[in-house]
């Protein structure tokens, strides 16, 4: 829907949840914030850009906020079928999303060899039979102003969920479009239910990126998997978010203190996360993204230590 003038949200289906994509309209041309899976360009789109007398011809820069593959699955898509479109994406999530493979075995399944949680091959699969890579053809890394004709956007570096997380102002309107930049206490199915952990990484980086956007006084904040948050409701949500990564850290280092001996990361997980949100087995399991980098920054800070266990695992325990 129009959602302001010139401003779009597209909620495109992805299983059991949307991903929103948006578009910006200017006089001169258009631009786009992610491109979802696949199918989200070639039905979801394409269908919504006739049915609103939107021209894909116009289309001239294409968004990928982060390297996640329900955000640039539909780059192959967009090469198709919008031949005037550049594909823009933070600098530091490129290499990512210009290959899945790297994708899956950088992100997804960064926490097997240390941590013995691997992906499944199957996560893998269904995430090659849904997103389709294709080149970067522009590297941001925020502050970028572009022209859409007589309409600016402002990019803006906001990291956390990965390293090179764009999210864009569009200044007519000063609403912000944070894709998974901040993601509350909970990822949502469509019916709004809990889906699983918000899978922020870098906490400190996250963190800055919550008062950042705080600091824009934005007129909306639209995300990738939440509705729409507006005025004070924006605030709220970005009040919620950060109050969560506190709540998370404390659990943390409050369990590395009562525990007898070293503990691993993922056990640390079953003892806790009844604790941190409403998810069951296996999302839950996912909690280990927000889990390690508050474990990455208790470390950081002195205040934990790690170490190998006999298995190969890393394990934590108290500095005294
Ligand atoms: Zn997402």
């Amino acid at each position: 829907m129009e959602i302001k003038p010139g401003l779009h949200r597209i909620e495109c289906p992805i299983g059991e949840r949307y991903v929103a994509i948006y578009a910006v309209v200017g006089s001169e041309s258009t631009l786009l914030v992610d491109t979802g899976f696949d199918d989200s360009i070639r039905t979801t789109v394409v269908n919504y850009f006739k049915s609103n007398k939107l021209s894909l011809d116009k289309v001239r820069y294409v968004i990928n906020t982060h390297s996640d593959y329900d955000h640039t699955g539909g780059n192959k898509a967009v090469r198709e079928l919008m031949p005037n479109a550049l594909i823009c994406a933070g600098e530091r999530d490129r290499a990512m999303i210009e290959n899945l493979n790297s994708m899956f075995y950088d992100r997804y399944n960064e926490f097997e060899k240390d941590h013995g949680f691997p992906e499944s091959e199957a996560a893998k699969d269904f995430m090659m039979s849904v997103a389709f890579e294709t080149n970067v053809d522009i590297g941001f890394s925020g502050n970028e102003r572009i022209d859409l004709g007589g309409r600016y956007v402002e990019i803006l570096h906001t990291p956390g969920h990965s390293w090179g997380h764009l999210s864009v102002l569009d200044e007519q309107t000063k609403a912000i479009i944070i894709g998974d930049a901040v993601l509350g206490n909970s990822v949502l199915l469509a019916n709004g239910d809990a889906a699983f952990p918000p899978t922020y990484r870098f906490v400190e980086a996250y963190r800055s990126t919550i008062r950042l956007l705080k600091g824009y006084q934005p007129s909306e904040i639209l995300t990738s998997h939440y509705p729409r948050y507006q005025g004070q409701a924006a605030i709220d949500f970005l009040d919620l978010s950060l109050n969560y990564t506190d709540l998370i850290e404390s659990i943390c280092l409050e369990v590395i203190t009562a525990a007898k001996k070293p503990i691993g990361m993922m056990e640390l997980i079953e003892l806790t996360h009844e604790r941190m949100g409403p998810w069951v087995d296996p999302a839950y399991k996912y909690l280990a993204y927000p889990v390690l980098g508050h474990l990455e920054v208790l470390e950081s800070y002195k205040k934990i230590k790690s170490s190998k266990s006999d298995s190969g695992l890393i394990q934590y325990q108290l500095v005294k």
